[in-house]
C-alpha cells in the first residue's frame, strides 16, 4: 500500500546551490534562484524532499562528511529551514571507479527511499542538471526532470530552464495543485 505523499529527489550541486565543484566551505554554498521559494511551495504541498548527491571528494580526501554536512547546514540556513526540511539526505561518497553502488546514476538511494517512505514511484521525480541525474531517475522508474538554461535531454520526462519552471511542470503534470503564486 503506497502512501499518497509526493517524493521530489533533488540533486544537490548546480541544482539547489550553485556548483562550486568539491565545495568544502559552507562560505561558498549558495541557493540557485528560485530554490527557496519553489523548495517551501513543494513542502507546503505535504512532498517529502530528498537530497540525492555524488560526493566523491569525500574518498578523494579532498574533505570530510563533517564538512559536507557543515555546508548542508549552512544550505538549510540559507533556506530558514531545520534538517526536518529535507526527509533524508542520500551523500554517494565514492569515486567512479570505487564502483560505489549508491554513485548516481545508481538508482540505489531513490529505490531505498521509495520503500522506506512507501512511495509511488508514479508520484515521484529526480530533479537534476545533468544526464547521470536523470538516469538515475529512470533506473528508478520515477520521473525526471532535466534542468539546464541551454541544454535539452530527450530522455528526461520534462526539461527546465529554472525552478520557477519546475513548479510549473509539475502543476502541468498534475503533481501539484495550482498554486496562488501572488501569496
Ligand atoms: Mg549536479
Amino acid at each position: 500500500m503506497f502512501s499518497d505523499k509526493i517524493g521530489i529527489f533533488l540533486d544537490r550541486d548546480g541544482t539547489i546551490i550553485e556548483d562550486r565543484g568539491y565545495l568544502s566551505d559552507p562560505e561558498g554554498v549558495c541557493l540557485r534562484p528560485g530554490v527557496k521559494e519553489v523548495l517551501k511551495q513543494l513542502k507546503a504541498q505535504q512532498c517529502l524532499l530528498f537530497l540525492v548527491t555524488n560526493q566523491s571528494g569525500i574518498n578523494r580526501g579532498f574533505f570530510t562528511m563533517k564538512e559536507v554536512q557543515a555546508c548542508h547546514q549552512r544550505m538549510l540556513d540559507l533556506l530558514e529551514e531545520d534538517e526536518n526540511f529535507f526527509t533524508q539526505f542520500c551523500i554517494a561518497t565514492g569515486r567512479p571507479e570505487d564502483n560505489d553502488p549508491y554513485r548516481k546514476p545508481s538508482p540505489k538511494f531513490i529505490l531505498e527511499c521509495l520503500a522506506k517512505y512507501h512511495l509511488n514511484p508514479d508520484k515521484c521525480w529526480m530533479i537534476g542538471d545533468r544526464q547521470t541525474d536523470v538516469q538515475a531517475g529512470i533506473n528508478a522508474h520515477i520521473h525526471t526532470i532535466f534542468l539546464s538554461q541551454t541544454e535539452r535531454l530527450h530522455e528526461a520526462t520534462a526539461c527546465c530552464k529554472n525552478f520557477y519552471e519546475v513548479l510549473d511542470t509539475l502543476e502541468r503534470y498534475g503533481v501539484l495543485s495550482k498554486l496562488d503564486k501572488k501569496d
